[in-house]
């Protein structure tokens, strides 16, 4: 191992994900697989190729950097599609790559037909229709000025598609601002529509809002989180399930698949005596005489510091919780109930050990994270690996 911990990307949990997402969305939406922040963690250049060899043609990416990754490693033939930011002189790049964007704003409507204007070539943008995130997008004012821009250069900008981005499809709390969205959305595509533009293909569902909001499942979806094998929220799981409770169909508990796994070694094992402070300063204390084991992966890589004295590993097929405060590089782990530990064990930090599981989530909650947020502070330099491991029988509740 050159890295202290390795990722391994199961390529069938993943083919798992992607079948059953197709059966959520339907047979002709297209599904835009969303590989922002390093893949949300797993590493673009080894998950990219992946969800390709599911026969998935479209990403999404936040940035020019990662538009350029995804570049990189994919068929001649997919397609990119950056969603964020692109600074103005990088516009010449995107343009002649082919490389879809979002026209959020008039400015970037304004400079793209200059560069293109330029180049003698065309673009293809997507039109970010703002709805109510107020995040960015074109408001609705914006729109009569935008249209004429666009029926005036057909030869240098093809809208590829049109788009809106929804307030939190993950909690229900937010039932009424995304109905207004959707209401707003499809008025202003009809708007669009009336004054003789094209609008492309239109989308605006993620993940929650393909199980809670499926009737925004329209020409096609913008997929992240559920594609990993996780949910946006447990109240979007428990949503799917009632709904075929409802509908008395049997639906499977845990249809979705985590694709990662994030391992390690044992380092070194010590003895240390009943009354004695593990790691740094007095925050664990020894209550027994114990067997510690130095795991060789800290906050640097990832493992958030507010898990000292609280999170768990899996050595041996058991639960080694984590004693004394998290360090830069390493973590020390109780092994005094597992026997036989040896120095070279695996150690597992998030993902599946014989029967057990640290999921993405349990370690989220413990410093009350979003899954979004665990999995993006995972490290890239660390080597990532792709296996095919055969899932785990269905289980009953997460
Ligand atoms: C991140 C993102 C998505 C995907 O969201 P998930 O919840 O991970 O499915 C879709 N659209 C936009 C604009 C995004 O930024």
């Amino acid at each position: 191992m050159s890295s202290t911990s390795r990722i391994t990307l199961n390529r069938l949990a993943l083919a798992n994900n992607l079948a059953f997402l197709r059966t959520v969305i339907g047979d002709h939406a297209i599904f835009s697989s969303v590989v922002k922040s390093n893949a949300y963690g797993h590493g673009i250049e080894h998950f990219v190729p992946l969800v390709e060899a599911c026969g998935i043609d479209h990403f999404s990416v936040f940035s020019l950097e990662e538009a350029r990754r995804v570049k990189h490693v994919c068929a001649p033939e997919t397609r990119i599609m950056i969603m964020g930011h692109v600074d103005d002189e990088d516009l010449h790049w995107v343009i002649q790559q082919g490389i879809e964007f979002y026209v959020f704003a008039p400015h970037r409507l304004r400079e793209t037909l200059r560069v293109c204007r330029e180049l003698g070539s065309r673009a293809r943008v997507h039109l970010e229709l703002e709805t109510g995130l107020h995040r960015t997008g074109l408001e609705e004012d914006e729109l009569p000025g935008i249209l004429e821009l666009l029926l005036g250069n057909p030869e240098l900008v093809e809208v590829a598609g049109t788009c809106t981005h929804f307030a939190g499809a993950e909690v229900v709390s937010n039932y009424y601002r995304i109905q207004n969205q959707i209401r707003a959305f499809h008025e202003r595509v009809r708007w669009l529509r009336d004054g003789g533009l094209d609008c492309g293909l239109l989308h605006a569902a993620c993940s929650a809002a393909i199980f809670n909001y499926p009737e925004t499942i329209l020409d096609m979806v913008r997929v992240g989180i559920a594609q990993y094998g996780m949910w946006s929220s447990q109240e979007t799981r428990i949503r799917y399930l009632q709904r075929g409770d409802r509908e008395g169909v049997t639906r499977s508990p845990d249809p979705l698949r985590r694709v990662l796994r994030w391992s390690s070694g044992v380092m070194d094992i010590k003895e240390v005596a009943e009354g004695e402070y593990i790691s740094y300063g007095y925050s664990y204390l020894s209550s027994r005489s114990m067997r510690i084991a130095s795991v060789p992966v800290g906050y640097a890589q990832g493992y958030k510091r507010e898990i000292s004295n609280q999170g768990h590993v899996l050595i041996r097929g058991g639960r080694a919780p984590v004693v004394g405060v998290i360090n830069m590089n390493m973590m020390l782990v109780d092994i005094t109930d597992i026997p036989d530990v040896t120095i070279g064990d695996e150690v597992v930090l998030i993902g599946m050990q014989g029967d057990i599981e640290i999921s993405v989530s349990s370690f989220s909650d413990m410093v009350h994270n979003l899954n979004y947020e665990t999995l993006v502070g995972l490290p890239a330099e660390t080597e990532r690996l792709v296996v095919d491991r055969p899932l785990p029988a269905r289980r009953n509740g997460l």
